[in-house]
């Protein structure tokens, strides 16, 4: 039996039970099956409890719930999207995609809502992001981002500029040149969140079968080892693992990000540091990074060290990797000093999945019974809840204004084959790499460097 309290800081410190509930033993025929028990997965089944309690609903997951990306994340609970409001109001008009964005900043209050009232005490604190500006480059992106956000129609409520002295307000960075402030964020513990809605949606009368893995997924049903599923709804909410599937090795790209935590701090150690209102922080660096205070004051960071292995691998010891850990570690001291003498106690790593559009989306066609979300690259806590609950009014064949959102239906192609995808993930990292050396080594803005970015669509 693996153990997966070694998945993440959040696993290791559960401490509900993570013992596999039975796998599949036999055929089953239900309503609506879906594939995956991470976020994307139970978020449909809670929200479709909530619409048609009469509906019988299979969850089929191939580890336990929480293995993916969903036990092992940042726990930013982030209310924004990959591909940014442009890339939406480009495929559809420049309300809709406001109106969508709306939605993902509301869906940060959903979560905070629906954990109160189910009672998933998974220490949801709403502190906002700090992207701190760590050179002058970094700070002139920031103002040019703000003013982006004020041209869409986005206000100070939701995202504005500060003052070096206001950030220290809330933190106490090196290399302090300003930084940005995004409202619709909390810090919380994402494996306490998943395994919470687990038990929650299987209260509601939902099964869930782990180590059960779905071997091929069709219209009408589920092959897997433990039996057929029949169904005339399914769902996948595989996000980085969809590639296992076959016919579905170019859909998304599995990327790793990789994680460190370290031991709760002392007060001096936190008085130093602040983030005493637990906002996530960041800096403004082309590569991800990505930290938060801990509920019991540690801090956990990531970034995403090692981008791609060839042929979409997904292999369990790159989320151990030595060097990548280092970097991370390295990037967090240089942001706080005082870190450089406490012990760092959990390591781990994941997968998230990047679409080739860099688009995420929710799809679901009618007459097939088919349906899927996700392609979230970095931010799929908050918009996989927002997934959820669109899809659960698309099976349901409820009209809502979620059903009218924009990142319903957009299509993205596959990714190119090897080995044009590798060098195109490696090349466009490694000039992003390039890019932050020579903004914090010069100050000056990196040409190179928005190229990327660009290039990614960001
Ligand atoms: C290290 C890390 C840090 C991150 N930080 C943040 C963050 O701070 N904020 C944020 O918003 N996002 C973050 N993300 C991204 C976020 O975690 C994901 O976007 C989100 O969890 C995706 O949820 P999901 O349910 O779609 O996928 P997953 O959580 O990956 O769930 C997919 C599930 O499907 C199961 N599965 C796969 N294939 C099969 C099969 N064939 N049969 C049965 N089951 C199958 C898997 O075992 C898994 O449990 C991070 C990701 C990583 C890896």
């Amino acid at each position: 039996m693996p153990d997966y309290s070694n998945l993440s800081l959040w696993m290791a410190t559960f401490e509900g039970d993570l013992t596999p509930r039975p796998s599949l033993d036999g055929d089953a025929s239900v309503d609506v099956a879906i594939v995956g028990g991470g976020f994307t997965g139970l978020w449909t089944a809670y929200y479709l409890t909530e619409r048609d309690p009469s509906l019988s609903i299979l969850v089929i997951e191939r580890e336990i719930c929480g293995f993916g990306a969903s036990g092992r994340n940042g726990g930013w609970a982030i209310g924004d999207l990959a591909a940014g409001l442009d890339a939406y109001a480009r495929r559809s008009s420049h309300e809709a995609a406001r109106r969508l964005m709306d939605h993902v900043h509301r869906s940060v209050d959903e979560i905070g809502r629906v954990t109160a009232t189910e009672a998933i005490d998974c220490g949801f604190a709403k502190g906002g992001v700090i992207r701190f500006a760590r050179s002058r480059a970094q700070a002139a992106r920031q103002a040019a981002k703000i003013e982006n956000h004020r041209a869409n129609g986005i206000g100070e409520d939701i995202i504005r500029l500060l003052e070096p002295e206001e950030v220290r307000r809330f933190a106490r960075p090196t290399d302090l040149h300003g930084g940005i402030f995004y409202a619709p964020c909390a810090a919380l513990d994402p494996a306490r969140l998943v395994r919470g809605l687990a038990e929650v949606v299987e209260r509601r009368g939902v099964r869930i079968v782990e180590q059960t893995a779905a071997t091929a997924i069709r219209d009408e049903g589920v092959t897997t080892a433990g039996g057929q599923v029949s169904a005339p709804v399914v769902i996948r909410a595989t996000e980085a693992y969809t590639r296992d599937l076959p016919g579905e090795r170019r859909t998304l790209v599995p990327l790793y990000s990789l994680m460190i935590a370290t031991e709760p701090l002392d007060a001096p150690t936190l008085a130093e540091i602040g983030l005493d209102t637990r906002p996530t922080f960041a800096d403004d660096r082309y590569a991800v990074i990505y930290g938060q205070r801990t509920a019991d004051n540690r801090i956990a960071f990531g970034g995403r060290a090692i981008p791609y292995l060839y042929g979409s691998r997904i292999n369990p010891a790159t989320e151990r990797d030595r060097r990548s850990h280092d970097l991370i570690r390295r990037a967090l001291v240089e942001i706080f000093p005082v870190l450089g003498d406490v012990a760092i106690t959990h390591e781990w790593g994941g997968v998230l999945a990047a679409p080739r559009n860099w688009i995420p989306a929710v799809r679901y066609d009618p007459r097939t019974g088919m349906g899927t979300a996700g392609g979230y690259v970095g931010d799929g806590v908050v918009p996989s809840c927002l997934a959820g609950r669109t899809l659960a009014d698309l099976i349901t064949g409820t009209e809502s204004e979620l059903t009218e959102l924009p990142w319903v239906g957009i299509e993205s192609r596959p990714w190119e084959p090897e080995p044009l995808r590798w060098l195109g993930i490696r090349g466009t990292r490694a000039v992003m790499g390039r890019a932050d050396r020579f903004e914090f080594g010069t100050g000056r803005s990196s040409r190179l460097g928005r190229l990327a970015y660009e290039l990614l669509g960001r």
